[in-house]
């Protein structure tokens, strides 16, 4: 088994989720006592927070690097980022240490087209909703067309990513505005909806809703799993 390398703390409610689905699959691959062999640094998030809303990304990135660096020290064999919207800054990061990264976009992407998807929803932060680096890796690399929930929409369940759930706060009046950015995504004949921000899935299951949901945290976990048996 590979050793992990996670980069945490983005949130740490998500970071706990990744411990735990990890761990979990590890187990119900090799059976018994198995566990993941596994190293995470886990980052102070205020600072990192502040700098993207910013927009001071390199230093957000180097904040980032010297987590690699650590996790690299420490005989991390790959490694993962775990949040979505510091993918931002992933090539800077990974220009910086020899070992790998399993890339979210990557990861989420290769389901996607496993299952047949041409056509996709993504929620995430304003960041990975507006910037290229995740749509555009997804729609070059695995010809798939992302689209966007509207500017009012993006506010709504950026704002929420931050001021709730990265606080480990679960609203169900939250659930219903989310669940209605859905619906009205899904008015554009789509496939499936990405939960592209590690925390989402904290607040919106499958059994929410009709449309397929296809949440990065658990894709990510399962692709690492994969990856550290290979
Ligand atoms: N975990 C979130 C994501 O997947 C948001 C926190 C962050 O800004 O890194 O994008």
């Amino acid at each position: 088994m590979k050793t992990i390398g996670l980069i945490g703390g983005m949130s740490w409610e998500s970071s706990a989720l990744y411990y735990r689905l990890i761990n979990r699959g590890i187990q119900q691959r090799l059976g018994g006592l198995h566990s993941a062999q596994m190293i995470m640094y886990s980052v102070d998030f205020a600072p990192i927070e502040a700098l993207q809303h910013a927009g001071d990304w390199d230093a957000a990135a180097s904040l980032l690097i010297e987590a690699a660096r650590r996790l690299e020290a420490g005989g991390a064999e790959f490694f993962l980022i775990g949040t979505n919207t510091m993918h931002r800054v992933a090539e800077t990061i990974c220009a910086e240490v020899d070992i790998p990264l399993l890339h979210i976009a990557d990861a989420t992407g290769e389901v996607l087209q496993q299952d047949g998807v041409r056509r996709i929803g993504l929620l995430g932060t304003a960041f990975t909703m507006e910037l290229d680096f995740y749509k555009d890796r997804i729609a070059r690399d695995f010809d798939i067309e992302v689209l966007v929930p509207e500017l009012h929409d993006r506010q709504m369940v950026h704002d929420i990513i931050y001021q709730e759930l990265c606080r480990g706060q679960i609203e169900p009046e939250s659930r219903e505005v989310y669940l209605a950015i859905i619906d009205r995504l899904a008015e554009q004949k789509i496939d499936g909806v990405i939960l592209g921000c590690t925390e989402i899935g904290m607040l919106i299951e499958q059994r929410h809703t009709a449309i397929k949901l296809y949440d990065t945290t658990a894709i990510h976990a399962q692709q690492t799993v994969a990856l550290a048996l290979e």
